[in-house]
C-alpha cells in the first residue's frame, strides 16, 4: 500500500505520524512511504533520515494526500487538508469528531474512511492510543500549572511543594485516568497536596493504593466537586467518555466560589471540556481569565514536546498502520473489534456511536 505522512498543520502541532524507524518497517513490509518534505524536523527527524530508509520524500503536502492510500497523522485534518482528501481514501489519525460538526461534515461529504486513534481499544477495553499521548498531557499539565500559578504568569504565587513552614498548592484532579494518574504523579511528586475525584470506584481503589495517603480520593458528585473547587489552587480537568463530549462538571457559577488567580488546566478540552467555561486556546495564545479564574486549554498539549510525544506515540500507532496497509482497511478492522472501534466514518455514514449522539446526526 502507499502510505503518506503529511507535515502537521495545525497551530504548534510539532510532532509526526510516521518515525523514521516507522517508515523503515512500512517498507521493510514491501509498502511504499511518502513524507512531505520537513514533515519530521520539529520532532527532531531529517528528511535525509527518511530518505536512507527508502521513504520518498515530497516537495508539498498536495502530493502526499494525491498519491497516498493510507494517511497517517497525529491531529484532525484542518480544513485545506479535509478539502484534498478523496472518497475510499483511509485517514488514520486523531480526530475528536464529538465536538466538531465541520470535521464531521467534511469527512462525511469527502466519503473518508477515518480512524481515530482515541476510540480504538485494547483486549482490555482500554484506549492504547491515547495513552500515551495522556500520559504526556498529564505529566505536562502539572507542570504547566506550576508555571501558570507563579504570579507573573497570572496564578496565585504559590509554590506546589510550598516550603518548611509553608503549606503545598492543593492539586484537584477532575478524572483518573490516564491523564489523572499521570498529572497526580508529577504533581505529588513535586510535593504538592492532591485530591482527585472520579465516579469510578475502582478507579478511586486503585489510585489509593499505588499512591496510599500521599493523595485523597473522591468520589465525584456535584456536592463533592463543588466542596473539591472552594479549597484548589490549581484544578486539572481530565474527564473521559470515550468518543462523546465531556461532561461539564464545573459550572460557570462555580467560578465565583474559588480563589482568585487559582489556575484551571482542562486537559479534556479536545472532547469539549469539563469546564462549562472552557474554550480551546493554542501553544499561542494558550490562557484566559473568566471571573478571576485562568484558564489553560490548549487542545494539543504534546504537541509542545514532540520529541518525546512523537517517539510515544508512533509506539503505539505503527502496529495498527502496518495492519492496515498489510491487510487492507476491511480485513484489518474486521480482525480486531477493537480496532474497528476506531471507525469514526466510512462511504459517508457515521459510525461512531458516541460521537453521534454528541451531534445529533444517525449513526450507522
Ligand atoms: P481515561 O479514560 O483514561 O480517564 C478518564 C477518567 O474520567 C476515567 O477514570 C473516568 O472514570 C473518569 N470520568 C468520566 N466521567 C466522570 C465524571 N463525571 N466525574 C469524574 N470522573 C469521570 O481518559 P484519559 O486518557 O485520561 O483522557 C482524559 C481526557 O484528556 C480526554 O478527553 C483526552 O482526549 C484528553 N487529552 C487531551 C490532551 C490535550 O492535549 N489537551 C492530550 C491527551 C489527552
Amino acid at each position: 500500500m502507499r502510505v503518506g505522512c503529511p507535515k502537521e498543520i495545525k497551530n504548534n502541532e510539532n510532532r509526526v505520524g510516521l518515525t523514521p524507524g516507522g517508515a523503515r518497517s512500512l517498507v521493510a513490509a514491501g509498502h511504499e512511504v511518502l513524507v512531505e518534505s520537513g514533515a519530521g524536523e520539529r520532532s527532531g527527524f531529517t528528511d535525509a533520515e527518511y530518505e536512507a530508509v527508502g521513504a520518498r520524500i515530497a516537495p508539498v503536502a498536495r502530493q502526499v494526500f494525491e498519491q497516498a492510500e493510507l494517511i497517517v497523522k497525529v491531529k484532525e485534518p484542518q480544513p485545506p487538508e479535509l478539502a484534498a482528501l478523496r472518497p475510499g481514501q483511509i485517514l488514520f489519525t486523531y480526530l475528536h469528531l464529538a465536538p466538531d460538526p465541520l470535521q464531521t461534515k467534511a469527512l462525511l461529504e469527502h466519503e473518508v474512511t477515518a480512524i481515530a486513534y482515541e476510540t480504538i481499544r485494547d483486549a482490555s477495553g482500554r484506549l492504547p492510543l491515547l495513552t500515551p499521548m495522556s500520559e504526556v498531557a498529564g505529566r505536562m499539565a502539572a507542570h504547566v500549572g506550576a508555571f501558570y500559578l507563579q504570579q507573573p504568569n497570572g496564578g496565585r504565587g504559590m509554590l506546589l511543594g510550598g516550603v518548611p513552614g509553608v503549606p503545598p498548592a492543593h492539586v484537584v484532579v477532575l478524572g483518573g485516568g490516564v491523564v489523572g494518574l499521570n498529572a497526580i504523579k508529577v504533581a505529588a511528586g513535586m510535593g504538592a497536596r492532591v485530591t482527585v475525584l472520579d465516579k469510578s470506584l475502582p478507579t478511586l481503589r486503585y489510585l489509593d493504593d499505588i499512591f496510599g495517603n500521599r493523595i485523597e480520593t473522591l468520589w465525584s458528585n456535584e456536592a463533592h466537586v463543588e466542596q473539591a473547587l472552594v479549597q484548589a489552587d490549581l484544578v486539572i480537568g481530565a474527564v473521559l467518555i470515550p468518543g462523546a463530549a465531556a461532561p461539564r462538571l464545573v459550572q460557570r457559577r462555580m467560578l465565583k466560589d474559588m480563589k482568585p488567580g487559582c489556575v484551571i488546566v482542562d486537559v479534556a478540552v479536545d472532547q469539549g471540556g469539563c469546564v462549562e467555561t472552557t474554550r480551546p486556546t493554542t501553544h499561542a495564545d494558550p490562557v484566559y481569565f473568566v471571573d478571576g479564574v485562568l484558564h489553560y486549554a490548549v487542545a494539543n498539549m504534546p504537541g509542545a514536546l514532540p520529541r518525546t510525544s512523537t517517539l510515544a506515540l508512533t509506539n503505539a500507532t505503527l502496529p495498527y498502520a502496518m495492519q492496515l496497509a498489510g491487510r487492507g482497511v476491511k480485513d484489518a478492522l474486521l480482525a480486531d473489534p477493537g480496532f474497528l472501534a476506531g471507525l469514526n466514518t466510512y462511504r459517508g455514514k457515521l459510525t461512531c456511536a458516541p460521537a453521534a449522539e454528541s451531534l445529533g446526526i444517525p449513526y450507522t
